[in-house]
């Protein structure tokens, strides 16, 4: 069986692909890779949120804690959608100062603030360093690099580029970092090919139905003659 780190990484950033662990959202062929605790770890490890060491302590503490790690992979849902809605309202564009809606934002604030209380600044001979204060047993500290890349993409240099595929059903966010901002799909192997596809099976559909039209006209004509 598929696992959350078969999951192709195609947003181009930690938060958006961490967005993505939910496959075809509000649809009926939706999809949550985070299936559990573990697979939130399985995640992480691969999108590069955690080391291969620290994934192997949180799976084991999680064992112990089967309660702390079920209310873990509940807030990662729960900041999930918060951060999918005011990423996707962002990338729908609108007039600034509106976008997102005042509710979004309060709903993603209440969900990074925990989060993002872990951020840590360190000394080291090469200068000032990002850490994280919270204990090594926190299963929640899966959390806090996604956090804080949710609120960095969202009010750093690239939060512009923000898209949502217009693949129908699949709402994966990604950066456009093309040159003319102009690509569309999360993959054009999948939503891109999918959509071309389609428009060419409607204009195959339209050039026989027009034939077909054409067909009937010739075929009155004659019976008129
Ligand atoms: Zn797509």
């Amino acid at each position: 069986m598929a696992d959350a780190s078969d999951l192709p990484l195609l947003g181009g950033h930690l938060s958006l692909d961490f967005a993505n662990t939910l496959e075809w959202r509000d649809s009926e062929r939706e999809k949550d890779w985070l299936t559990g605790y573990d697979a939130l770890v399985a995640w992480a490890l691969k999108a590069g949120a955690v080391e291969a060491r620290e994934a192997e302590e949180l799976r084991a503490y999680s064992d112990w804690a089967p309660g702390s790690a079920a209310e873990v992979l509940a807030e990662a849902r729960a900041l999930r959608a918060a951060f999918y809605r005011v990423a996707s309202a962002l990338a729908a564009g609108g007039a600034a100062g509106e976008i997102p809606a005042g509710d979004q934002l309060d709903d993603l604030n209440v969900r990074l603030a925990p989060l993002l209380g872990q951020t840590r600044l360190n000394r080291t001979s090469a200068g000032l360093v990002s850490a994280w204060g919270g204990a090594s047993d926190d299963l929640a500290r899966v959390l806090w690099p996604v956090a804080r890349a949710a609120f960095d993409l969202l009010t750093g240099a690239e939060a512009g580029r923000l898209r949502e595929c217009a693949g129908r059903d699949c709402h994966w966010l990604f950066l456009d970092r093309s040159k003319n901002g102009s690509r569309r799909w999360c993959a054009m192997a999948n939503c891109g090919n999918a959509a071309k596809a389609r428009r060419h099976r409607a204009k195959s559909h339209r050039a026989r139905s027009q034939r077909g039209r054409r067909q009937n006209t010739a075929d009155s004509g004659g019976q008129a003659a």
